[in-house]
């Protein structure tokens, strides 16, 4: 995994523009089943990849942090939500709370999360590829490709299933 890893940022790069043309013909003209057809690649995807030995969503970016995420985290830790958000989040540019610095303060060694059962919902959905309308999120997903390999091989399956014109 180490390896996928770090060949990931290069390879999500070299496909950058093929990937940016591919999700403009898919948002132009989705295919009527998308959304199985997403269903199924995510999961034959996540039958093989295994996220404990990857983590790399938790080490390079986290998630934004909604305001039900602060009160149940804050809940959890029996904490005001005012001070969870002091001790670890800031503001972004986007004004969404996220993480004051990654890897996760709740990332483990041994790539569980301390959280788990409490986590925001941007880390129970990501990388976001079994969402419903696929293709409204094609910005997010160009990026997702480079810090996450399931999201990489989901794309490169789509492009070979669903093809470049949009159809199925
Ligand atoms: S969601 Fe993607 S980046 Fe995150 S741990 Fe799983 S495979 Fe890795
Ligand atoms: S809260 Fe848990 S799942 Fe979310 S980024 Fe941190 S360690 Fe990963």
């Amino acid at each position: 995994m180490d390896e996928i890893l770090k060949q990931l940022p290069k390879k999500a790069r070299e496909k950058h523009a093929e990937n940016k043309r591919f999700f403009k013909k898919l948002k132009r003209k989705p295919p009527k089943n998308l959304d199985y057809v997403m269903q199924e690649l995510h999961e034959a995807e996540f039958e093989r990849t295994d996220c404990l030995e990857c983590a790399n969503c938790c080490k390079t970016t986290g998630p934004l942090f909604t305001n039900a995420d602060i009160e149940r985290i804050a809940k959890h830790f029996r904490q005001k939500p005012q001070v969870f958000i002091e001790q670890h989040l800031r503001i972004d540019e986007d004004n969404d709370y996220v993480l004051q610095r990654v890897p996760c303060t709740f990332l483990g060694a041994d790539n569980y999360c301390s959280i788990y059962d409490v986590r925001p919902k941007a880390c129970r959905e990501f990388p976001h590829t079994d969402r419903k309308r696929f293709q409204q999120i094609s910005q997010l997903t160009l990026k997702n490709v480079a810090v996450c390999p399931a999201a990489f091989n989901i794309v490169e399956a789509m492009k070979a299933r669903v093809g470049s014109g949009g159809k199925q």
